[in-house]
């Protein structure tokens, strides 16, 4: 269609040089986005001016009210206009400079674009001046500078956020929300500066209140929540890394306190908060087959490198930076992540679990018979696990275990069902001393450790044993595979068909051929011969693995895909719940346990035992 005359062609209209009040509104577009940065400008201000003590104070979630006040270093009296000028700063002399940024601060808008945008004053005072001094700017306009009463330091002060930009306020969510997000940035700087005091009041009642000094692993768990302890392991980078240029310190959960998002990762660079893809995955990675995919782990990471080796400079709210390594970043969070792991006990403990879920009193062993399945698999699927002693089991599971064979051998393993038991936990038959393994209901097996009581998920623990197997000979490239005698054949769409070719490296490493057979079959001629073994059938496999295959995050030559199919192989083959077994295979279980890595999940993060 011919450009439409209806239309007035568009007249030329001189350009101007923005109003400064208009450049700093649009700056504020970037860097103040809701009350919580404004919260993280000022505390950032306060922490590079040295502060050892730093107040924040909210009304109406910042909406109302913003206040920060520090005793750091403060700010001369000529100097009070010029701090709330846009683009200038004390922390940047030379070009040079911005290559190696160690303030939190250094592009000298945040105020100007803050005053843009509030009612905001400064007052100020260095412990040279005999009284403080005040500034006050009203969207922009801005007082002389004048004396006013106030002990060394700053205290700067916003309100009415957005009064003058109705488009930005309409932005904001209820106080609520953003106190929350307030406090979520204020907490973050407090985890990554221990030394310094911090409070934090909303509404005039006292959010936050930690004293100065803390060591930086005391701050992480004000932060976390010191109920978490014992559910937190220490990480940090090896000497070879330190001498690398790279120190990494840190709190990571265990399995059991993972959460649905990734709220609960904080990670510091240089004791500034930030958010790094690398660094996310590093962490899943670590977890990897501990826990479910979709879950996060909880984790608080503190990075100190050379200011020159990452930039700072890559985003409006220097939330993100860039690494001169990012592998190197990758590697140290990995590895530091998993030697943490492999050296802890992952398996849950009675005792973490009685404090942390007093809500499930009677989740296991109950002494009256309604000791179901369904109880157990309750217990072993929920998110944190819950057991408690209440008046009974886990003292009689101890008796029953460690009391010499008072019954008829009979008794060990292998019993079809318990529900019909007496209901005394302390006629629970007892094991022989040569076994002492129990399988109850055909899916749970009870044995002893040096630690206690130990009560195993067949399922899940030997689903990780045949994973590891599986992982450790596709490492080899010697998982045998089996030629049919005649081929499976299968449905399959076009889609699928289509897609065959490309899955054929990753067939390759498995043992698998199949190949299309007309326009809607695909036939299957080599099978893992350990599958095959189990009594996986052929066809049924692969064509959940051409469904598995159709998903966006599927990829042949990525690990993560290769680990996600061993999981499904492992899951076919294992024993399932309801599998009878005989002694030997229980004892073999058993051993199992002890010899595998990770033994204590599943390879989709189910726990195997507690
Ligand atoms: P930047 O932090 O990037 O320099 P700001 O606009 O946040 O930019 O602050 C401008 C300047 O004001 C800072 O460089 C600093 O010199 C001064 N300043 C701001 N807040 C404080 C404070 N709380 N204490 C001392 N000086 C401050
Ligand atoms: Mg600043």
């Amino acid at each position: 269609m011919p450009e439409s005359t209806a239309q007035a062609a568009p007249s030329t209209r001189p350009i101007r040089r923005l109003d400064p009040l208009l450049v700093n509104q649009i700056a504020a577009g970037e860097v103040v986005e809701r009350p919580a940065s404004v919260a993280k400008e000022l505390v950032e201000n306060a922490l590079d001016a040295h502060a050892t003590r730093i107040t924040v104070e909210l009304e109406r979630g910042g909406i109302e009210l913003i206040r920060v006040c520090d005793d750091g270093v403060g700010i001369e009296p000529d100097q009070l206009s010029l701090a709330v000028a846009a683009h200038a700063t004390s922390k940047l002399d030379a070009p040079e400079d911005l290559s190696r940024i160690a303030t939190l601060g250094f592009r000298g808008e945040a105020l100007a674009s803050i005053a843009s945008v509030s009612r905001f004053s400064i007052r100020s005072r260095t412990r040279h001046d005999e009284s403080a001094s005040l500034i006050e700017i009203v969207g922009g306009d801005e007082s002389p500078v004048r004396p006013a009463s106030g002990p060394v330091g700053t205290v700067a002060t916003v309100r009415n956020l957005f009064f003058n930009t109705p488009a930005r306020r309409k932005f904001l969510r209820t106080p609520q929300t953003e106190q929350a997000r307030c406090a979520d940035a204020v907490r973050a700087l407090a985890a990554a500066n221990p030394r310094i005091a911090f409070t934090l009041t909303c509404d005039a009642r006292v959010a936050l209140d930690l004293p100065p000094d803390q060591s930086p692993k005391e701050r992480a768990l004000a932060i976390l929540g010191p109920e978490l302890e014992s559910q937190l392991l220490e990480v940090h980078a090896d000497e070879f890394d330190d001498a690398r240029g790279l120190s990494l310190w840190g709190l990571v959960g265990l399995p059991a306190i993972a959460r649905a998002t990734n709220k609960a990762q904080h990670v510091f660079l240089n004791g500034r908060p930030i958010r790094d893809k690398a660094i996310q995955h590093a962490i899943k990675e670590a977890y990897r087959g501990l826990m479910e995919h979709s879950r996060h782990p909880t984790a608080m990471l503190m990075l100190e490198m050379d200011p020159s080796a990452v930039d700072v400079n890559v985003h409006p709210s220097k939330a993100e930076v860039r690494f001169r390594d990012s592998s190197l970043v990758h590697s140290v969070v990995l590895r530091a992540i998993r030697d943490a792991l492999r050296s802890a006990d992952l398996t849950p403990a009675f005792d973490a679990v009685r404090s942390t879920s007093p809500a499930h009193p009677q989740a296991v062993l109950p002494s009256s018979p309604n000791l179901s399945p369904a109880r157990f698999r309750d217990y072993f699927t929920r998110d944190v696990p819950a057991m408690t002693s209440g008046s009974l089991s886990y003292e009689a599971l101890r008796d029953a275990l460690e009391k010499p064979k008072t019954e008829p051998p009979t008794e060990v393993g292998g019993q079809p069902d318990t529900a019909d038991r007496p209901s005394h936990p302390n006629q629970l038959p007892t094991p022989t001393p040569a076994t002492r393994v129990l399988q109850i209901h055909n899916a749970y097996l009870v044995t002893q450790d040096e630690q206690g009581v130990v009560i195993i998920d067949q399922h899940a623990l030997h689903e990780r044993a045949m994973f590891e197997f599986l992982l450790a000979r596709l490492g080899r490239g010697d998982l045998e595979s089996q030629r049919l005698l005649t081929p499976a054949v299968l449905d399959a769409s076009p889609a699928q068909i289509e897609r065959l070719p490309s899955l054929a490296p990753l067939f390759k490493r498995l043992g698998v051929e199949a190949e299309p057979i007309g326009p809607a079959s695909i036939a299957v001629h080599c099978f893992p011969t350990f599958l095959f073994d189990k009594g996986v059938e052929p066809g049924p496999f692969i064509h959940e693995l051409l469904e598995k295959a159709e998903s966006d995050d599927f990829n042949p030559t990525d690990e993560q895909t290769l680990h996600e199919i061993l999981d499904m192989m492992s899951c076919k083959a294992a024993i399932k719940a309801g599998d009878k077994m005989s002694d030997d295979e229980l004892d073999a279980l058993v051993a199992i346990r002890e010899q595998i890595e990770r033994s204590s999940s599943c390879p989709h993060g189910r726990p195997t035992s507690v």
